[in-house]
């Protein structure tokens, strides 16, 4: 594998597998790389020439200091999982290589009613941050397909509509992956590894909660089965619930009853002893 840390010597790499009319696969990380992580860069390398991972932690799209400050940074053994996995070619730029004007949102993408819903209400300019990097990853790397995770579900959505403002609709493919999970069920995070066992014991609630609202979503209110999935975490020591929401699928929207055939989706953001954890699972 070979490492990047500056752009012009990413590009440089990419000259020849441009040349050759080789496909590329881009997975964008943050590090700290788990089996959730693996999974993209695997479906990448089956499906492409050259697989090109990133790892840069963007600190545009924390608005909670604290957050940036404690990820977790595993990178010596980042590198050689992602030897192991067949990744090609790791982008590793410091801040200064992605924004070497300073830390700034300088532009403002149009994610309609995507901005100020779930992740967006509760994480203030997040994915303005998000799709700051994105897109500067994608204009730099212009690969054939892009790898993200269902466990980000929204950020699927945003990126999607990103691709669309960049006009790269029929150029970039995005492909969707589903969640790898432990077998507790609990989703595999990098925040996970700020969690000691009985935390992570305690974080398996999510899972549980999506289960239970699984379970009885046709038999019990939308209501009830957010406040009892809201208890359950509280009861596992949750001392925060962002959100606990059923929404249609394919647009995100809330939904109050099962009275249609749309495809639904549950979506859950909690604090665990000060680390906040998302997840989601589609219900039918
Ligand atoms: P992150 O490093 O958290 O920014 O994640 C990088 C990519 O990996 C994103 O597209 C995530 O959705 C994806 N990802 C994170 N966790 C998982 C998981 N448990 N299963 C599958 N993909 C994941």
């Amino acid at each position: 594998m070979i490492i990047c840390k500056t752009i012009t010597s990413l590009q440089q790499q990419l000259i020849p597998i441009n040349q050759k009319q080789q496909t590329i696969g881009f997975v964008p990380t943050m590090g700290a790389l788990h089996e959730g992580h693996l999974s993209l860069i695997r479906a990448s390398n089956s499906q492409n020439d050259c697989t090109v991972c990133s790892i840069f932690v963007n600190p545009t799209q924390f608005n909670n200091q604290e957050d940036y400050n404690k990820y977790p940074n595993t990178i010596t053994q980042d590198i050689y999982q992602l030897e192991l996995a067949g990744c090609n070619i790791l982008f590793l730029p410091d801040v200064k290589e992605m924004y070497p004007d300073g830390i700034l949102i300088s532009k403002q993408y149009n994610l309609d009613y995507l901005e100020n819903i779930l992740e967006g209400e509760y994480r203030p300019n997040h994915f303005q941050g998000v799709c700051q990097i994105v897109e500067k990853l994608l204009s730099i790397i212009n690969p054939n397909q892009l790898f993200l995770g269902q466990k980000d579900y929204q950020q699927c959505m945003v990126i999607k509509k990103l691709i669309e403002l960049m006009d790269k609709k029929g150029a970039i493919k995005l492909e969707i992956i589903p969640t790898i999970r432990e077998k507790t069920g609990l989703a595999m995070s990098s925040r996970n590894a700020r969690l000691n066992e009985a935390e992570k014991e305690n974080a398996t609630a999510i899972f549980k909660a999506m289960m239970h609202i699984k379970k009885y979503l046709n038999k019990k209110s939308f209501d009830t089965l957010e406040k009892e999935a809201t208890e359950l975490l509280q009861n596992h020591a949750f001392e925060k619930v962002d959100y606990i929401k059923i929404c249609n699928a394919t647009n995100l929207q809330e939904v109050q009853n099962t009275n249609s055939s749309q495809k639904l989706v549950v979506l859950i953001a909690a604090f665990l002893n000060g680390v906040r954890l998302i997840d989601n699972m589609q219900l039918n």
